[in-house]
């Protein structure tokens, strides 16, 4: 063994531990192109070991056929080495099973209270605790075995293609699943597609997020990337440059010219992707704004087109993306995990730098899955590390036995992740309050996303799109003879998707919930943010019954790096703002009297910006927006236009400071103002009725929480309600 190899090893296992430092560290410069065969594949030992957490495997030889029969597949050239995986497996549980002994966890039930140690519990501890409570005194000395809670439901009616790995998940942690529904209700819901597809959940938790599908379509993606950029541009270079289609023609047409003629070397390519589309379905290069195809049929066609990426980092020639699973805990606070392991999925022609020659090959600048699988050259492989689809980690061996420092990749990849989430958040907060807002009984929601991340030539991760329904399917399909398609099981999809499956079910394992529940997570509202939050640590929380599986595939990465990124969260507080003043409940914009409303409680109207100017100023704005809005239904100003109305305030007021300043300032502005608000109603409702219980301050400060009534009245008069969100919602049917 070389010392080459321990010493990727020891990066890997630093890797693992998501190196505490997120910050960047000195810039890793790999100009030079990684050699088409790299000797690393032969140093790399099976990377199962580092990054596995597999716990058992299914029977192997189950098949489909795309009619739906079910057959037994006896060895056929997919089925993978059970010998080798048992062995795998086995080590795991064995290490796992190992360390449980020493670091019992015991929570106790009905509180959030979690015994944490050794073996041997602390006596003085347990003996403080057991006065409390009898039952555990009973339970620490043994007395009586401690009764099992009854297992958690899961409603699986709705799972689609992420039945199989779902099942699969439910069986390891022994829990109940519920293929066809249950009347009575499920502690855990598991939809398929979006959050709309059963309306009625009232209770326990659902895994998606309204408003996720629409948030992270490729327009509206662009453009809370493109407000976050405005902010902080260097925070956010990650994300390639793009122009809204067709609203943004124009500007790009104009800009490209210029920069054509300033510099007559330089040959950018674009990439045009449809707004709706998935799967590469509808995108095509182009390398002059003539060539774009702006209509179909009368209709202007609704899409991005977008810098593209001509120097990405290649292995054995091809370009690969990375799939990385990120699971959102909970908005508010925001709790965000990234999936230690992850897919990569390669090309099947050489690449070559965009050239009109070489545009429409497909096979060779786009990634997708769904594309290569029909190329002659897509390898299917039972293998980790080879093949056309890979093991995130077989694909960091590598690049670390060539010298690469991954553990800074890995840490631009995690702040390229928590930065994406920042930028989102504050429209998924006005679609979240709209579809539950606090004190409607509603579900607490959970997501994982599915971000597509490309490694340019000097490792710069760039993100190319976040999936609101990554593909959780486990089988690919094989067409064995003609026309004759057969589901045969993927091992790698398996490895990775079971794991961050089940993973993502033990943290929303609601007997290990804190109890701060919906309501107390609405509540912190977008001001306390210099609070620091408390960090859960992995061994916490988990019981003793999870014995048997491996530790969490799933990292915390906020609120653990609060610290570093804390200050990117500069929208959320404007959309704190908004929310609070929205004023009817299932409202998503602000009408023209509640703007008028922000502007007089804030103080911002003074003689150079009369309350007849900030009319004029809200019809503008609206205006301008009108068109942007993917629903003509909805009137008003939203989210959006209110961020831009809200920076284009900041800028008369703060002349002379930098864009990102002004904004902070402005905001400072109006909270100061809105608590002083806040702190007379306060003090004048105590004087009216002293019966009633003060308001506690953060709770005043939070959306639609504690707005001074007379403000209440007024926003509530002037929005009149609008359809609900039911019909506003995109039934997406498509996952990525
Ligand atoms: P879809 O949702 O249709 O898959 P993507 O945005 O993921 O659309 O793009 C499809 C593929 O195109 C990606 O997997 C990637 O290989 C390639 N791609 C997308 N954007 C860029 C870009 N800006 N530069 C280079 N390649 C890109």
């Amino acid at each position: 063994m070389s010392d080459q190899y321990i010493q990727v090893k020891v990066q890997l296992e630093q890797m693992k531990a998501l190196g505490e430092d997120t910050g960047r560290g000195g810039d890793v410069d790999a100009e030079e192109q990684l050699p088409a065969s790299s000797p690393a594949a032969s140093v790399s030992p099976d990377p199962s070991g580092i990054i596995s957490t597999s716990v058992g495997s299914r029977p192997r030889g189950k098949v489909r056929t795309k009619q739906g029969k079910d057959a037994q597949n006896t060895g056929g050239t997919h089925a993978p080495d059970a010998s080798s995986r048992g062995s795998v497996v086995s080590a795991h549980v064995w290490r796992n099973s190992n360390r449980q002994e020493h670091e019992r966890t015991l929570h106790i039930e009905g509180t959030e209270k979690v015994l944490q140690g050794k073996s041997e519990t602390n006596g003085n501890c347990v003996a403080n605790l057991a006065s409390k409570n009898n039952q555990e005194t009973r339970r620490e000395d043994g007395l009586k075995p401690a009764r099992r809670r009854r297992p958690v439901t899961v409603d699986m009616s709705k799972a689609k293609t992420s039945l199989e790995a779902l099942k699969i998940s439910i069986k390891q942690l022994k829990w109940k699943e519920f293929p066809l529904g249950r009347r009575a209700a499920c502690d855990i819901y598991w939809h398929g597609v979006s959050f709309h597809e059963n309306e009625n959940i009232v209770s326990g938790q659902v895994n998606k997020f309204p408003g996720m599908v629409e948030m992270l379509r490729k327009i509206n993606l662009s453009r809370a990337m493109r407000t976050v950029q405005e902010l902080f541009p260097d925070e956010y270079d990650f994300y390639p440059r793009s122009w809204i289609l067709p609203e943004e023609y124009q500007q790009f047409s104009t800009q490209i010219r210029m920069v054509k003629e300033n510099d007559a070397t330089v040959n950018p390519t674009f990439i045009v992707k449809p707004d709706g589309g998935s799967q590469g379905d509808g995108i095509y290069l182009i390398r002059d704004p003539s060539d774009l195809k702006l209509m179909v049929g009368a209709q202007a066609k609704q899409g991005v087109v977008q810098e593209y990426i001509q120097r990405p980092l290649l292995i054995d020639k091809l370009k690969f993306d990375i799939r990385l699973y990120v699971l959102i805990k909970s908005l508010e606070p925001l709790e965000i995990y990234i999936a230690k392991e992850g897919l990569t999925r390669f090309c099947t022609e050489p690449y070559q730098e965009p050239s009109q020659k070489n545009l429409s090959h497909v096979f060779m600048h786009l990634t997708n899955y769904s594309l290569n699988v029909h190329s002659g050259n897509f390898v299917h492989s039972d293998s980790q590390s080879t093949g056309s689809k890979r093991t995130l980690s077989s694909v960091l061996y590598r690049l670390a036995a060539k010298g690469v420092d991954i553990k800074k990749v890995w840490s631009d990849i995690i702040a390229l992740v928590i930065k994406t989430i920042i930028a989102v958040v504050p429209e998924l907060r006005v679609y979240h309050q709209a579809d539950i807002p606090p004190g409607k009984p509603g579900p607490t929601c959970f997501q994982i996303l599915g971000f597509d991340i490309l490694l340019m030539k000097n490792l710069k991760p760039i993100l190319l799109e976040v999936n609101s329904n990554p593909s959780m399917r486990i089988e690919h399909e094989k067409e064995v003879s003609s026309g004759v398609f057969e589901y045969v099981p993927s091992p790698v999809d398996e490895e990775v998707k079971v794991g961050v499956i089940r993973d993502t079910l033990r943290l929303m394992d609601p007997g290990h919930m804190k109890p701060s529940g919906k309501s107390s997570q609405l509540r912190a509202g977008g001001f306390e943010h210099k609070e620091e939050i408390p960090i859960e640590t992995e061994t916490q929380d988990r019981s003793s019954d999870e014995g048997a599986l491996p530790s969490l595939c799933l990292k915390q990465v906020y609120p653990k790096y609060t610290k570093q990124f804390n200050y990117l969260r500069l929208v959320e507080r404007i959309a704190s703002l908004f929310i609070r003043f929205l004023g009817v409940k299932g409202n998503m914009r602000l009408g023209p009297t509640a703007f008028r409303t922000f502007i007089r409680t804030c103080k911002l109207s003074n003689s150079n910006f009369t309350m007849a100017s900030v009319d004029i100023f809200y019809i503008d704005s609206t205006r301008r927006w009108s068109g942007a809005t993917t629903d003509s239904r909805e009137a008003g100003m939203g989210l959006q236009a209110f961020v831009e109305a809200f920076y284009s305030l900041a800028s008369r007021r703060f002349k002379s400071l930098v864009q990102r300043e002004r904004v902070l300032s402005l905001l400072e502005l109006c909270e100061a103002q809105l608590e002083s608000q806040s702190g007379v109603e306060d003090r004048r409702s105590v004087s009216c009725s002293r019966a009633l219980p003060r308001a506690a301050k953060t709770q005043t400060l939070g959306p639609n929480n504690g707005s001074p009534a007379p403000l209440r009245r007024a926003a509530s008069q002037d929005n009149r309600p609008h359809p609900r969100l039911k019909h506003r919602t995109l039934r997406a049917n498509v996952e990525n």
